[in-house]
């Protein structure tokens, strides 16, 4: 006789599976922490920085305490604050929008590409115009968002920045392993922050990030800044700055995670390849982008009726999630930086329909099958 038992729900994260994989060296290496005692800036970091960096096809990796902070060090570095305008995507985290207040400058908000959810260059290209002819904000950067892992365009960012005068900040949170032709994410930019948060493509134990950029001078500027802003001296205090150092012990996680994270990169794209076949006609599909490689941190699929459905899922225990219910424009804490509904169409039209189905690289192919079925029975019902 069949069950009466409800199928078993399935995790929108698989971080016991992977650890179950790594659990030896894991262990090892966090032993090997505790036996040294150099918690702070140990050498674990040092190799984590040296690994990144690598990886990343750039000169420098400062490693820090979170993503939100290696952007926020980012602009600190770069001396944006009072006065600048920073133009940014409408569809992303908070924590894009929250660093450029916290520098003191002006947030701008920018639609978004709807194929590829990125921030569109045109639109950029005009509100960079529009600000200058203003007079009042001084255009001063852009944060590029690489969301759900697909990297930007940055050819195109590029040559707006260029004639507005203004530098590109990656903000690679969810794409660290993507890449643009043979560009690694960390290289495409002057400068790219991300994050080491659990539920990203490289997740540590805790809260985690990095800086990464080519250039010696700004590379020691950030390490400053990660300090307290120290100089020579750990008591010459030279700038600005904040505690934004990485632990020993995520950076022992960190090392042991990038033994395997190609592989995981690979799982994950045979995962959205899984997905797109099954589901292209049913649902819209996330775009591919020609000569780029995402990290596919979400696979994240647009559709009508999108809570219904997302209900359904639930209800047979498939989780989903909304990334993002609200555009920042819309956001209470940030409304007054914004010009209201209807401004950002594309963005707005985004976070009523966008849904995220569990993308990991512990996922098999029965259970994305069973997650297929149920979206159809779902879609349909
Ligand atoms: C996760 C995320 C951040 C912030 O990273 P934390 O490590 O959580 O501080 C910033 N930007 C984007 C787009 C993100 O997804």
């Amino acid at each position: 006789m069949a069950s009466t038992e409800a199928p078993p729900s399935i995790p929108f994260v698989d971080l016991a599976a992977q650890y179950r994989r790594i659990k030896a060296d894991v262990d090892r290496r966090i032993h090997a922490v505790l036996d040294h005692g150099r918690f702070i800036l140990g050498p674990e970091v040092d190799e984590l920085e040296r690994a990144l960096a690598d990886r990343a096809d750039c000169r420098h990796a400062i490693a820090c305490a979170s993503g939100t902070d290696a952007l926020l060090m980012a602009l600190m570095a770069e001396g944006v604050g009072a006065g600048d305008a920073v133009f940014l995507p409408a569809f992303t985290f908070t924590a894009t929008a929250e660093v450029v207040l916290m520098a003191g400058a002006t947030p701008v908000f920018v639609d978004v590409d709807p194929r590829t959810f990125n921030v569109d260059p045109g639109h950029l290209a005009h509100m960079a115009d529009e600000t200058a002819r203003a007079g009042r904000l001084r255009p001063r950067m852009v944060i590029a968002v690489d969301l759900f892992g697909q990297p930007a365009d940055y050819p195109a960012l590029d040559g707006i920045a260029r004639t507005h005068g203004m530098t590109v900040l990656a903000d690679a949170a969810q794409s660290f392993g993507g890449a643009l032709g043979n560009r690694p994410v960390g290289s495409l930019a002057p400068v790219t922050a991300t994050s080491f948060y659990p539920a990203k493509p490289l997740g540590a134990y805790g809260d985690g990030g990095a800086v990464f950029c080519d250039d010696d001078a700004t590379a020691a500027v950030l390490r400053s800044i990660r300090a307290h802003g120290q100089g020579e001296d750990r008591y010459d205090i030279v700038r600005l700055g904040i505690n934004g150092r990485l632990d020993t012990l995520q950076a022992a996680v960190l090392l042991a995670k990038l033994e395997v994270f190609d592989d995981e990169l690979a799982t994950r794209e045979r995962l959205a390849r899984r997905y797109d076949d099954a589901l292209a006609g049913l649902v819209e599909i996330p775009a591919r982008v020609p000569d780029s490689r995402s990290a596919w941190a979400q696979y994240s699929i647009l559709l009508d009726g999108r809570d219904r459905v997302a209900a359904g899922l639930k209800a047979a225990g498939v989780p989903t999630a909304i990334y993002y219910p609200l555009p920042m424009h819309l956001q209470p804490a940030y409304r007054r930086h914004g010009r209201g509904e209807g401004s950002l169409p594309v963005a707005e039209a985004l976070c009523g329909r966008i849904l995220s189905l569990p993308m990991h690289a512990y996922l098999d192919a029965a259970t994305a099958d069973r997650i297929v079925a149920e979206l159809g029975r779902a879609v349909r019902g």
